[in-house]
């Protein structure tokens, strides 16, 4: 199977990309992504000379280097995104060219040459913010920012492929990840970034707001699942029940490398913050799935990646 993979010079997508290739001694992947400021190929150099991967540098709203990309594959999963909240205040053009165009066209391509498959990455946060309990994959969207908007409408027009045209997409829905290799404008390598170099860490407002994690590769598994055991025109949340506030992530990170805990700086917060994010993952756990790796573990994991690194 030669499956199309976009934005795999990310974060997860660099993770997914070596995940099927291990996993699958089969399957052949294309890898398309424009190389924004978040991408690195480096991820990727270990595999730059296996025969089962090809990168295509390119911009998924580009119609034409979609089709010819695509027409060939039997299946697309779609990483490629603008991902980072604070950028959407200040880039919001960003977010509504590649998270909505560009998935439209991808859409309309997987249409067009009939795939098998079509996986549409989205997040969490289309949800917005649960002060109690979980959300379920039938609840209603209700972002409450320009990523979690734009990624929510992503995922209705990606439906609308489903319910018109009978493509086969199947969406799902992660709490957030973290691992080796992560862009580090994210709070995770940014505070073991910053402790390392015994620099502030800024952190919004009280630091009370709270967010379920996973590890990058337990992501890649359930992705992995879905693609192959997933029912089409269905959301599968992907989560942990890994529920931290930011403030105790930040002294997790600071304690385990003998740092003070008064390198956290507080900010004033960032406009629309969700206060905390949690679902049910029970649909996911009947197709079989369940976290293989323990919080901690793959913290320290991670904290030593980036000093390695
Ligand atoms: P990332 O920012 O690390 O990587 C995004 C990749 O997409 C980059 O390599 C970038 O160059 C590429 N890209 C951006 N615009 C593009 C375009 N127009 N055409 C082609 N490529 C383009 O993101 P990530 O953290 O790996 O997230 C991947 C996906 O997972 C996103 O769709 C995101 O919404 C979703 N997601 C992420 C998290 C998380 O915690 N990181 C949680 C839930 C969902």
């Amino acid at each position: 199977m030669k499956i199309l993979i976009t934005g795999g010079a990310g974060f997860i997508g660099s993770h997914f990309i070596r995940y099927i290739l291990r996993r699958h001694p089969s399957h052949r992947v294309v890898n398309l992504d424009k190389l924004t400021y978040a991408a690195n190929l480096n991820n990727l150099r270990d595999i730059k000379n296996n025969s089962r991967y090809r990168f295509i540098k390119g911009d998924i709203c580009n119609r034409r280097l979609v089709e010819k990309v695509i027409k060939d594959c039997q299946v697309a999963v779609n990483f490629a995104a603008s991902t980072h909240v604070d950028r959407s205040l200040i880039r919001p053009d960003e977010f509504i060219r590649t998270n909505i165009v560009g998935t439209y066209v991808l859409l309309e391509a997987a249409r067009k040459f009939k795939l098998k498959r079509f996986i549409q990455i989205s997040t969490d946060e289309v949800y917005g913010s649960i002060n109690r309990g979980f959300f379920s994959e039938a609840d209603p969207l209700n972002p409450s920012n320009l990523y979690s908007a734009s990624k929510a409408a992503a995922e209705h027009i990606a439906r609308t492929y489903f319910t018109m045209h009978g493509l086969d997409v199947v969406i799902t829905r992660s709490c957030n990840n973290f691992g080796p290799a992560q862009f580090p404008d994210k709070i995770i390598p940014l505070a073991i970034i910053r402790a390392l170099k015994n620099k502030s860490i800024p952190i919004y407002a009280r630091g009370l707001n709270i967010r379920d994690w996973i590890f990058v590769v337990d992501n890649c598994r359930a992705i992995d699942l879905i693609l192959d055991k997933g029912k089409s025109g269905e959301v599968y949340n992907i989560a942990t029940g890994n529920q931290l506030s930011n403030i105790k992530l930040c002294r997790m990170i600071l304690r385990k490398l003998n740092k003070g805990l008064g390198l956290v700086t507080h900010v004033k917060d960032r406009p629309g913050h969700d206060f905390r994010y949690a679902m049910d993952f029970r649909k996911l756990k009947q197709l079989g799935w369940r976290p293989k790796y323990k919080f901690e573990h793959a913290l320290n994991f991670t904290i030593r990646w980036y000093k390695d690194n």
